[in-house]
């Protein structure tokens, strides 16, 4: 019998996946190796499977990795959530393994990088300019057209980005944005040198789940955000799925998004896109190569029960895929939104919205005494209600029943 294909997961300790992505690996016949950036009390005993690793310094966790593989071979490395991406393909690059470019997974990781290959290519987006931290905004308002969104190069889930509809406006996010970025904890993930500035672009929000393969997308699932996302703060809410727009409208947003991943240079694994979509058809906002953040994923079933991230295993790993069909029953998630600043204290009203038919699932994320903090400057979830049925309309209004029969207790 062959050895068992050896696996490493880039699991950072901010994110709300490594259960999932863990869980999927035990699925399959496979050496799981996990990578975090801080050693783990066990690193010790298990030497071999649980690894500390630079992930802010992408050639010497690469090394690192590359000395580890000559006794240990590795068949595929995989990144969870935004922050490992760039660390993961340079990874993969020094292994030989088939993935991103670096300089394509580095271009989703810089919002105005990303806005300026996209508009090279010619791909429908935002309208955008931007400005260095240092400098005066009540020159910048002067020169740009509203209503315009704010937003810093490398931040994520909304942090940070803010509309102005005014000079006014303009200056006072400026200052928010500015005064954001230098919170130590933020500066570690943004290149902080520059504000992005976007003409806003009206209209209905979706997302796009895909999986690239050898250059070629697969939609896994397309997502509507039935709740208005008009600012002055984005907070995410709400997501269903199927779409419920007309059949051209989604082919349309399919070959957007394709055309983007293909303007980025991204060619492997997951991607999710968001995009807005008007009169004039889909513009892109962004374009992630990693899977739906938070604990979304769990929303999704591919063929007789695959997980989203068994797939972006199997793929990574050149383990055939079943079907890459998404179940035929809708499903929605809410990510529960943050009702105030301050430490939580309590959640009243579990079983009565767990009881909520077509409901499976209500978690809180966040634990007690955590401090809330909204947008524009938090980032971290509440909870997630899930649902499933058998039309998007129904599974959307189980979500928003649930929801009302929760109650948050904050100091
Ligand atoms: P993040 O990566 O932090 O999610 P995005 O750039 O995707 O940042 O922006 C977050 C949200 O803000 C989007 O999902 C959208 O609702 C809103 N948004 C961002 N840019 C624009 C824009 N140019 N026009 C309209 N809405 C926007």
């Amino acid at each position: 019998m062959p050895a068992p294909k050896r696996l490493l997961l880039l699991i950072p300790t901010s994110t709300y996946r490594t259960e999932d992505f863990v869980e999927a690996a035990r699925g399959l016949d496979v050496d799981l190796v996990v990578a975090s950036e801080r050693p783990s009390t066990l690193s010790e005993r298990f030497p071999d499977h649980l690894l500390a690793l630079p992930f802010a310094d992408p050639p010497a966790a690469a090394r690192q990795v590359l000395d580890y593989a000559r006794w240990r071979p590795l068949d595929a490395v995989v990144p969870v959530d935004d922050i490992t991406t760039v660390v993961g393909a340079t990874i993969a690059e020094a292994l030989g393994l088939r993935a991103n470019p670096v300089s394509a997974a580095a271009a989703t990781r810089n919002k105005l990088v990303m806005r300026e290959r996209l508009a090279a290519a010619g791909v429908p987006g935002a309208s955008f300019t931007s400005f260095a931290l240092g400098e005066d905004p009540t020159v910048g308002a002067r020169s740009v057209t509203y209503p315009c969104v704010l937003k810093p190069l490398g931040l994520s889930a909304s942090r940070g980005v803010i509309r102005a509809d005014d000079p006014a406006g303009f200056v006072s996010a400026f200052r928010r944005i500015v005064a954001l970025l230098a919170e130590p904890d933020v500066r570690a993930l943004d290149p902080g040198d520059r504000i992005l500035v976007e003409g806003f672009i009206p209209g209905q929000e979706v997302a796009l789940e895909g999986l690239l393969q050898r250059g070629e997308l697969s939609t896994l699932a397309l997502f509507d955000k039935p709740d208005p996302l008009d600012g002055p703060f984005f907070e995410e809410t709400i997501y269903v799925t199927p779409s419920r727009l007309p059949a051209d409208v989604q082919a349309a947003i399919v070959t957007v998004t394709a055309r983007a991943a293909d303007a980025l240079g991204l060619a492997e694994g997951p991607v999710h896109a968001e995009l807005r979509v008007n009169e004039a058809g889909p513009f892109v906002l962004e374009l992630a190569a990693r899977s739906i953040g938070g604990l979304c994923s769990r929303t999704l079933s591919f063929g007789t029960g695959m997980s989203l991230e068994e797939i972006i295993l199997r793929h990574a790993l050149d383990l055939p895929i079943a079907s890459l069909e998404r179940e035929a029953r809708a499903a929605g998630v809410m990510m529960i939104p943050i009702p105030g600043k301050g430490g939580l204290e309590e959640v009243q009203g579990l079983d009565a919205a767990r009881a909520v038919p077509l409901i499976e699932e209500v978690t809180i994320s966040a634990h007690k005494g955590e401090e809330l903090s909204p947008l524009p400057e938090g980032h971290r979830y509440l909870g997630f209600i899930f649902s499933r049925a058998a039309t998007p309309a129904a599974a959307e209004a189980a979500l928003r029943d649930a929801h009302a029969r929760l109650a948050f207790a904050i100091r």
